[in-house]
Order: structure tokens, then C-alpha cells, then sequence
């Protein structure tokens, strides 16, 4: 059940409702809207009885919510939810695409300051990289770990950018909720769901990317988890599912996009990287992905593909990057979008 308060309540009214639902030993989630507050109930077991809530003074609506997700969906709050940085202008979910841009592994400082150098020039806002890698081989370079996380918080400091990187287990992500602007949760964990409630608990926003063959509605589930413990800023990431089609590493299911845009208010990245494998086809399908409305890019960058010690296939030489962002930013305003201009020049030279 939802709550929507009337446009005139007010902050003690959305508080006594709150008050009552946690009476009732439930749990209450406020959400405030552009129009309206609305005040989701989670917790019960069965459906609520909204006799004790409808007559409260400010309740505009009371709506039985049929769908098994409460949180995440729209009907909660009709706004796109925009994620925002203080003391940054970058936002994920505002008209601004958010661009985040970065080799699949942070492999060292060096790499990690050149391609941070080159995908900042070319207009990402924020950084990505992983410390902690979920390797489908176990011989293969599993991360730097804490030492990957200090490197992109210098990232941060040198140059201005938001990091962004994957949390494996607990352990590794109460390390990255304590060093990165967001917590990735990779498609192998989208249903670990002591993480994903872990995560939830977590102070920071959170990126979470779709399963290998995770339903339109087991995506949106796997949200309403880290939602239901309390942390609303969610992004959604869609990074392509296994099919039988053999040309790309896995198939880039551009229509979840306005799937999820017509059931919730989390904002919905793309990934082209991991969502087709190939380097000749990010280009291609994030082109796309800002066509179809995304609301931001994902996308592997390494200064030297060939070097790299994971994922150098699909990634992008800077120059390859460069030049698409110039691309996005064409597409962007045929949508009401825009690209943020990029941060100013490095001061900083690799080292
Ligand atoms: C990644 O972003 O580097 C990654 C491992 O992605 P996914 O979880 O989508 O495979
Ligand atoms: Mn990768």
C-alpha cells in the first residue's frame, strides 16, 4: 500500500502518518515529490487495513499497489529520481546524461591517472574501475582491492572526478562504500540478496546492473531490496543478457529502457562494454542507448586494449571514446538531454 499525501500537507502531517505506520509495526518510506509527498508501507505481510490511515488529516489517496515492487515503481513517486553530488554538477537521472567512463580493472596508479586524464578531457564526469573483479576463471587477475580503491579515491582528488566501483561480498563493500561516490553491484550478484540489503544499508547511492538473465521484473526486485532497507538513491544499469546469438558477448536488450521508464522512478544507465563485448560495436549501440533515452553511459575505456588484464576486447582506445562523446552530445538534445561540458583540462600529468 502507498500513501499519497495532498499537495498542501505538511512536513508534521507526512510525519504523523509516518509515526502511525511505524505503530502499526510496519515500516514507512517517505518520498517526496515535485508535486506530493507519497509514503510507501513495507513490512506487512499481507495487505494493510487503511481505515486507521485514510481518515489522517493531509492523506490524499490511499492506493493498493498491486505490483510485487512498491518502492522502486512509479506510482510511489511519478519524477524520475535524480542522484545528486554535493559540491559536484553531475547527477545521474537529471537532464544531464551521466557519463562514466574508466578501464574495466583498475590495474595501477599509472593507468588508472592516464585513463582518468583521457576520459575526463573527453567529457566523463565520473570514473569507473574495478578493484574487486568477478573473474569467471579463477587464474584470471581478481583486483587490486584496497589498493585499487586508494588509487581511485586519488582519482577523485586529482582530477575531479565521481568513482565508481564494484562491491563483491560484504566485506569488499563496506571498503567501497567508504571510499567511492557509488557502489556498483555487478550482474552476478543482482540476486545476493544479503548484499543487495547490505547495500541498502549503505550511506552511498548505488548502481546496480542487470543479471545475465534477469527478468524485467527480477531487476526491479532486486532495487526494491536495497530500497526496502532504506537507501533510495538506486540507478539501474543495463549491461545485456545471455541469448543464443553468438556475434556479441551477450545481447544488449535496449527496450528494458523504456520498459523500466514506464514502471519506475530510478534512472536507467547502459552499459555497450560488457553488453556486447566488442570493441566496434560500443560506439554503435551507445548511440543508441542515448537515442532509445538512457540516462547515462557506461562505457570501458584503457589506454592500451591490448595491455589490458581484463575486458580489453570490448574496450575503447580514448581517442574511440573521444570521438563518441562528441557523437552523444548531437543525440543528447533530440531528447531534452545534454552532455555536461567536459571538467577543465588535468593539471596533473600521469605518473
Ligand atoms: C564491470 O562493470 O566491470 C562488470 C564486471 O560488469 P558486469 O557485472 O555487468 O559483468
Ligand atoms: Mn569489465
Amino acid at each position: 500500500m502507498l500513501i499519497v499525501m495532498q499537495a498542501a500537507a505538511t512536513a508534521e502531517q507526512v510525519q504523523a502518518v509516518c509515526d502511525r505506520i511505524t505503530a502499526l509495526g510496519l515500516r514507512p518510506h517517505a518520498m517526496p515529490g515535485a508535486q506530493r509527498t507519497a509514503i510507501g508501507i513495507t513490512g506487512n505481510r499481507g495487505t494493510v487495513e487503511p481505515g486507521a490511515l485514510e481518515e489522517m488529516a493531509g492523506v490524499g489517496e490511499v492506493i493498493v499497489v498491486t505490483k510485487p515492487y512498491k518502492l522502486v515503481s512509479r506510482e510511489l513517486k511519478p519524477e524520475t529520481t535524480v542522484i545528486r553530488f554535493p559540491g559536484y554538477r553531475a547527477t545521474i537521472g537529471g537532464e544531464e546524461l551521466a557519463i562514466v567512463a574508466g578501464p574495466c580493472a583498475i590495474e595501477s596508479r599509472a593507468q588508472a591517472m592516464e585513463t582518468a586524464a583521457a576520459v575526463r578531457a573527453a567529457g566523463a564526469h565520473f570514473f569507473r574501475g574495478g578493484a574487486f573483479k568477478p573473474r569467471t576463471s579463477p587464474y584470471s587477475f581478481q583486483g587490486l582491492e584496497e589498493e585499487g580503491l586508494k588509487v581511485m579515491a586519488e582519482v577523485r582528488e586529482q582530477f575531479g572526478l565521481l568513482i565508481i566501483t564494484e562491491a563483491v561480498d560484504e566485506r569488499s563493500l563496506e571498503l567501497v562504500a567508504e571510499y567511492a561516490d557509488v557502489i556498483q553491484i555487478g550482474a552476478r550478484n543482482m540476486q545476493n540478496f544479503s548484499l543487495l540489503k547490505k547495500a541498502g544499508r549503505a550511506a552511498k547511492p548505488v548502481l546496480l546492473k542487470r543479471g545475465l538473465s534477469a527478468t524485467l521484473e527480477e531487476f526491479l526486485m532486486a532495487a526494491e531490496y536495497i530500497m526496502s532497507e532504506g537507501n533510495y538513491q538506486v540507478a539501474l544499469c543495463e549491461r545485456g543478457i545471455r541469448t543464443f546469438a553468438d556475434h556479441t558477448r551477450n545481447t544488449l536488450d535496449l527496450s528494458i529502457v523504456p520498459a523500466v521508464q514506464r514502471l519506475s522512478h530510478l534512472p536507467i544507465l547502459v552499459d555497450p562494454s560488457h553488453g556486447t563485448g566488442k570493441r566496434n560495436k560500443v560506439g554503435p549501440m551507445a548511440r543508441a542507448a542515448v537515442a532509445v533515452g538512457a540516462d547515462g553511459l557506461l562505457i570501458e575505456v584503457h589506454p592500451r586494449p591490448e595491455e589490458a588484464l581484463s575486458d580489453g576486447m570490448q574496450s575503447l582506445y580514448p581517442a574511440q571514446f573521444a570521438g563518441l562523446m562528441r557523437e552523444v552530445e548531437q543525440i543528447a538534445p533530440i531528447l531534452g538531454r545534454r552532455v555536461l561540458a567536459p571538467l577543465a583540462a588535468a593539471s596533473v600529468v600521469a605518473g
